[in-house]
């Protein structure tokens, strides 16, 4: 991409003009999220500024719009996932919402004692906990999964889990620690051999490549809006209808209804069934400005300066003496984490902060992880499309004088 093209793409992104003490800002965090492009921040200001009115029950000009919008941008998600129905598309908080959804809801209705949740070594913690909690309360067992020293799963090793007391598969699409990609595809058609359900963690997949949930045939995906440069606390659950239908709600309220006495209450049609209450309507608009966004730049794109970037830095802190790099897989997200041998990557990711360069630092909600690693916490640098070689310079530069300081 020449550099006229790549100063236009940053110009996208107003929060790269600021400096952060003292220095411009070097964002090496969009694994945890994305920058805000200026289509998505005008969106939901336009919202607040001239089209505050809640949706599905007003009747008046405002409200229509509102529905309108909201209902659009639920038609951009499903195109973007290729769904076959916008009733398979339900707005949550985010993917951790979109996962205590699935695992109450899924595991109330098919769960009983003995059952097995297969899950990877690699799972976030909202992969993780949500299961737990369901399995507690039905008596299921949590059967983990092993990932490799590069931090892939291998399938053989996945399917000596899987048996016929599997009745869940809960898996990441691509790890936010390691950025190793999982090939879903495979592991679903494993799953459903073995009878079992297939839920998707793609928090950190939907940014970097397209999901086609029909062609993967996952039974439920889920993601979040702040990591494909949208808005915070909104997020999606995919899910087929045919379960979607069976499966109880998971909150009760307003909206998710349609009739209520004291005697009985009767559920809301799809998707609504799954959307009590109010909900985040300026970020689910702004949601789908945000897949336009991602749309209009393109994924072909989106991978080549991902991965440019991804391949000059790994060469790049090879060089540092006492690194040491996790998740080596081929097939992975621009996602790198590493250790330096004899510094404590909390002190590093200080002083890269004075820098102005923002890393993260710790366990990434990854402990089990981590633990299978031998190590506390890593250094987490992660790339995205308004990122540049000079960045990566910034954080090798930065290495080295955190090296020098902590001596
Ligand atoms: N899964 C993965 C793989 C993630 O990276 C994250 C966010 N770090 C989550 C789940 C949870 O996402 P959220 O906090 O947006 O609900």
């Amino acid at each position: 991409m020449s550099l006229i093209e790549q100063n236009k793409l940053r110009a996208d992104f107003p929060a790269l003009t600021q400096k952060i003490r003292g220095k411009p800002l070097v964002y090496l965090d969009s694994a945890a999220s994305a920058l805000k492009p200026w289509p998505v921040i005008e969106r939901i200001s336009h919202f607040y500024t001239y089209e505050t009115s809640n949706v599905h029950r007003g009747a008046h000009y405002l409200a229509d719009e509102a529905t309108k919008n909201f209902e659009a941008s639920r038609e951009k998600v499903r195109s973007f996932l290729n769904a076959e129905s916008t009733e398979e598309i339900i707005f949550t908080q985010g993917t951790t919402g979109s996962l205590n959804l699935v695992a109450q809801s899924l595991g109330k209705m098919l769960l009983k004692a003995g059952d097995e949740i297969l899950v990877s070594e690699l799972e976030h913690h909202a992969n993780i906990v949500p299961w737990q909690m369901i399995a507690e309360t039905t008596g299921a067992k949590i059967v983990v999964a092993p990932v490799n020293n590069d931090g892939e799963i291998s399938i053989e090793k996945w399917s000596q889990k899987l048996s016929s007391k599997t009745k869940i598969v809960a898996i990441s699409h691509c790890s936010n620690t390691l950025g190793s990609y999982v090939d879903i595809e495979t592991i679903t058609k494993l799953a459903h051999k073995a009878g079992a359900l297939v839920v998707v963690d793609g928090a950190q997949a939907v940014s970097t490549i397209p999901v086609d949930v029909r062609a993967l045939n996952v039974d439920f995906y889920a993601f979040s809006a702040h990591k494909l440069f949208g808005p915070y606390g909104v997020g999606v659950l995919y899910g087929k209808k045919e379960l979607l239908l069976k499966m109880p709600p998971y909150q009760g309220g307003g909206s998710m209804i349609s009739t209520v006495s004291f005697e009985k209450t009767t559920y809301n049609d799809l998707p609504y069934k799954f959307e009590a209450g109010t909900p985040h309507i300026e970020g689910v608009i702004a949601l789908g400005v945000g897949i336009d966004y991602v749309l209009k730049v393109g994924f072909e794109k989106i991978h080549q300066i991902e991965h440019e970037l991804l391949d000059y830095a790994t060469a790049e802190l090879s060089k540092i003496p006492g690194v040491l790099i996790f998740g080596t897989s081929k097939h992975k997200a621009p996602i790198l984490s590493f250790a330096i041998e004899g510094f404590h990557h909390s002190d590093v990711s200080q002083i890269l902060d004075q820098e102005g360069i923002a890393v993260r630092a710790g366990h990434h909600c990854t402990m089990p992880l981590l633990k299978r690693y031998n190590v506390s916490g890593t250094i987490r640098a992660s790339f995205s499309i308004y990122n540049n070689k000079a960045d990566v310079d910034a954080l090798i530069k930065g290495l080295l004088k955190a090296k020098e300081m902590l001596l």
